[in-house]
């Protein structure tokens, strides 16, 4: 981001006006904005992999944000860019929400989730809970959600998982995942937190042709990951990353909320009106609740 700059990539809003020869939207409607925006013409974007495109468009970066009275869908974002109209009867603020479940699919879908599998998420945060709920509703047999942090993983029970097991004391958490799965191991294990750690833990507990998803990047400081790479060979299993969200992904994530097929009932906690935006990242900055909502 270069500042100064609007910032704020998980939007939803009334349209308010709309441009010449716009036919497609119209004034009242309401829309919810997704972050990563294709630019329509390199080969990613031409393939539907708009988010993989080589010049990384987003809302909140190169396009002016969510946190503002009025945000202008420039005309890239109305052509190639994740805007869908909001169903009735679906609340602006899990409209919003559409954005990170959005990124959820994505890393489902990149680590090739099929119905009766296995699910485990490592990082309890909104992502993680909203890894499990959706994980539930495409059909995982049995879901597991793990967090170093005990009183998180109380707090993050609603996702309704099979299981909540503790992982900070990595081989206590293997064995108890590896009892819990008669000794199979988890199907799909997505890391849902930005910690060297729960990468590597997540590449042990990986069953017999398992996936593992790195869903949370690193902070750029981050040392390399270890791992002794039998542990892929003779399991078979492999290793996916994911990052973003597709248009398509965006408008199923709405679909999901829209149908009730994933509740994101009890995900935001916390509400600020504009002009107390700094009260709402200093509520994010301390981990209370999880996802807080700013309400222009
Ligand atoms: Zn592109």
């Amino acid at each position: 981001v270069k500042y100064p700059a609007i910032i704020g990539h998980e939007i939803s809003g009334e349209i308010v006006e709309t441009g010449p020869g716009l036919s497609s939207f119209r004034k009242g409607e309401r829309i919810a904005v997704g972050a990563d925006v294709p630019c329509g013409r390199c080969d990613w974007c031409l393939g539907g992999m708009g988010n993989c495109c080589d010049t990384n468009l987003a809302m909140g970066y190169q396009f002016a944000g969510g946190y503002a009275e009025y945000c202008l869908i420039e005309p890239t974002v109305v052509r190639f860019g994740p805007v869908a109209r909001i169903p009735d009867g679906v609340d602006m603020e899990h409209a919003a929400l559409a954005e990170p479940l959005a990124c959820c699919i994505n890393g489902l879908e990149r680590a090739g989730l099929t119905g009766g599998e296995s699910v485990a998420v490592l990082g309890a945060g909104p992502i993680g809970i909203m890894l499990v709920k959706l994980a539930k509703a495409l059909g995982s047999a049995w879901t597991l959600l793990a967090d170093t942090d005990p009183d998180r993983l109380l707090q993050s029970r609603f996702a309704g998982a099979d299981a909540c097991i503790p992982c900070g004391q990595p081989d206590v958490f293997v064995s108890e995942v590896l009892d819990a799965t008669r000794g199979r191991g988890v199907d799909v294990i997505l890391t849902a937190c930005p910690a060297v750690e729960a990468q590597e833990l997540a590449l042990r507990i990986v069953a017999k042709r398992g996936r593992v998803n790195l869903f949370g990047g690193l902070p750029a400081s981050a040392r390399d990951i270890r791992f002794p790479s039998n542990l892929l060979h003779y399991r078979e299993a492999s290793v996916t990353g994911s990052h973003g969200s597709t248009p398509v992904q965006h408008a199923r994530a709405l679909e999901l909320i829209a149908s009730r097929r994933v509740d994101l009932s009890g995900m935001v906690t916390h509400r600020f009106p504009l002009d107390k935006i700094h009260d709402a990242f200093a509520a994010v900055k301390a981990r209370l609740g999880l996802k807080v909502a700013v309400r222009p």
